[in-house]
């Protein structure tokens, strides 16, 4: 199932992606919560109704409808670092022991095909093409082997940066967390439809120029193995997400370094999943 955020001039609710547009679930069962972390709350019961609806026909075309980012505004946006070798290899560092975990601000949420922002205040803006999971159930010091059981399902992601800002200082989260900079998306896809994720092609394109090519059985750290560690420090909560690493080819370990700069147009594809687009726009 692809479980979709949109907006349309009935406002914004949620539905599913099928092959002929979007089935509304407000439509297709009125008692469905109308918002993504509520579906993720009452998904226990409200899985047998969604499920129903997916037999339905689209009531809109994708075209008529404008993606919100799958959750639109997550609790926490959890990101690690340095978790493909092909990257930790170009940053010129060592392969970490311990796994390097930053956050991005909630605020930093863009929807799939939404124009990101070159700041103001940073000339060196990056893409990272990522894996993104979201997670389905509150939950605390999850085992290795039972971490499927809290993932909702998985998404397309950006972890835009700000080169200059990330290494200002050796706090990141400045750098990571400019608006606009965590788009993701275009759906969140439940984990049976994805299968392994551990086997999904990840790529990254600007201007239709490939710059990553890579896959998920790379992860230094696996999914798995992350929420088992981050779970053993906060409490995860339904709609949190977790963007999972970038493989090599950033722009800034490109020889000579190529930044993204107005008017670029970034594309990041996963097997299975789908793909998000961006224009890069000047900061308003
Ligand atoms: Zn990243």
């Amino acid at each position: 199932m692809k479980l979709v955020t949109f907006t349309d001039t009935a406002g914004t609710r949620i539905g599913i992606a099928v092959d002929d547009g979007i089935i509304d679930l407000k439509k297709a069962d009125p008692d469905l919560p109308r918002d993504m972390i509520g579906l993720m709350i009452a998904w226990p019961t409200a899985h047998a109704a969604a499920q129903r609806a997916a037999t339905r026909k689209a009531d809109m075309p994708l075209s008529a409808v404008k993606l919100e980012a799958p959750v639109p505004r997550p609790g926490k946006v959890l990101a690690i670092g340095l978790n493909y070798a092909d990257h930790i290899a170009e940053s010129g560092q060592k392969t970490p022991e311990e796994q390097v975990w930053f956050a991005k601000m909630p605020t930093s949420i863009n929807p799939p095909f939404a124009d990101v922002q070159l700041p103001k205040a940073s000339h060196l803006l990056d893409y990272e093409a990522e894996l993104v999971v979201v997670i389905g159930k509150k939950c605390k010091h999850v085992p290795k082997d039972k971490a499927h059981e809290v993932i909702f399902g998985y998404a397309t992601g950006n972890d835009v940066t700000a080169r200059d800002w990330q290494f200002k200082t050796p706090q990141w989260i400045l750098g990571k967390s400019f608006d606009t900079h965590a788009p993701f998306g275009p759906w969140i896809m439940t984990p049976d439809e994805v299968g392994d994720p551990h086997t999904l092609g990840i790529r990254a394109f600007v201007n239709g120029e490939k710059r990553q090519d890579s896959n998920t059985k790379n992860l230094v750290f696996n999914i798995f193995d992350q929420i088992a560690h981050i779970s053993k420090a906060m409490t995860l909560e339904p709609g949190d997400i977790i963007f999972t690493g970038t493989p090599g080819g950033v722009g800034a370990a490109m020889k000579p370094p190529k930044f993204l700069k107005a008017g670029d147009v970034t594309r990041i594809e996963i097997d299975k999943i789908g793909a998000i687009e961006a224009t890069i726009r000047p900061e308003p």
